[in-house]
């Protein structure tokens, strides 16, 4: 992206984004692997990339990271018809040579405005351009974006959590499984890099260390558990329980997805009873509570939606 006539740049456009940037291009007919992979990089860097205004004609006002706001880049005025589709090119006087104060005050809301009228313009016209301010020179680079891939759950679309978010479990089940996948439950992995003194050792099996893939797929607990609930749950070959638990779920329905995700809470309360008052909690158990706090939270969720139902 910061050379875009390399020969790979070319190459790629000619054939999948021939009339649009990199940023929108959508995956094609047999799209190779490399561009498979791009796109999944894509989200990541549209994510974190950032306009850097010139001229202005390759921003479109409302569909483009562009305001000097780390938390929403994003214009949050809701866009007049006519102006959906505009670019920033048309906020800049005729000239081009500073921002025209009166229609942006009149156009967007106070906070929009405000960010937008503190972009300096430069007074050289140059291009507009896409930067990377996770780096100190603005250029992309495949480590910085590694590391920014590194702190997003990998492999989980936004579809795919929505879908999950959507499961009928209560909250609290949900915001664990969120810290889970997230990786910000307190593993010894998490405590040791925070520079609190504990063992690293996984208690449950002292085989290996604690993190949060070995917790839930990697540790004998976990594996028999899984074995338990009949699923061929492969605990090899991952590199993030994020990761996992996407392929685990693309091959369950609903009801299997639930039980997964009720399990490896109850499991981490078997961690923390071992770790803290060291009660051992078979993995029969484990299982055992877990079904039946679904099948209970179900039924008591069910009377209540009935009754409301009559009432
Ligand atoms: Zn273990």
């Amino acid at each position: 992206m910061q050379y875009p006539n390399s020969l790979v740049a070319r190459l790629y456009k000619a054939r999948y984004f021939a009339n649009s940037s990199l940023l929108e291009a959508t995956k094609g007919g047999s799209p190779s692997f490399i561009w498979s992979s791009l796109i999944e990089t894509q989200d990541v860097i549209r994510r974190h990339a950032r306009w850097r205004v010139g001229n202005g004609n390759k921003i479109r006002i409302y569909y483009d990271d562009w305001l000097p706001d780390s938390i929403n880049r994003r214009i949050s005025t809701f866009p007049y018809p006519f102006m959906e589709n505009a670019t920033v090119s048309s906020l800049l006087n005729d000239q081009g040579e500073r921002w025209d104060e009166d229609s942006i005050v009149n156009i967007f809301n106070e906070r929009d405005a405000n960010l937008i009228l503190s972009i300096p313009i430069a007074k050289t016209k140059r291009e507009d351009e896409l930067f990377w301010p996770e780096e100190d020179n603005g250029k992309f680079s495949v480590k910085s974006c590694y590391r920014v891939l590194s702190t997003v759950p990998r492999n989980i679309t936004e579809e795919k959590w929505t879908s999950m978010w959507n499961l009928w479990l209560p909250a609290k089940i949900k915001n664990f499984f969120w810290q889970a996948c997230t990786q910000c439950l307190p593993t010894a992995d998490r405590l040791i890099a925070k520079k609190v003194n504990c063992s690293k050792v996984c208690l449950l099996c002292n085989k290996a260390d604690e993190s949060t893939l070995h917790a839930f797929v990697e540790c004998d607990k976990a594996k028999a558990c899984w074995n338990r609930i009949g699923s061929s749950l492969s605990s090899v070959g991952h590199t993030s329980f994020s990761e996992w638990i996407h392929n685990v779920f693309t091959v369950l329905d609903k009801e299997n997805q639930s039980i997964i995700i009720v399990i490896c809470w109850k499991l981490w309360f078997a961690r923390n009873q071992k770790v803290w008052n060291n009660i051992n909690i078979p993995p029969a158990i484990i299982v055992e509570t877990a079904r039946n706090y679904l099948k209970d939270w179900k039924e008591s969720t069910r009377a209540v939606c009935s009754t409301q139902e009559s009432g």
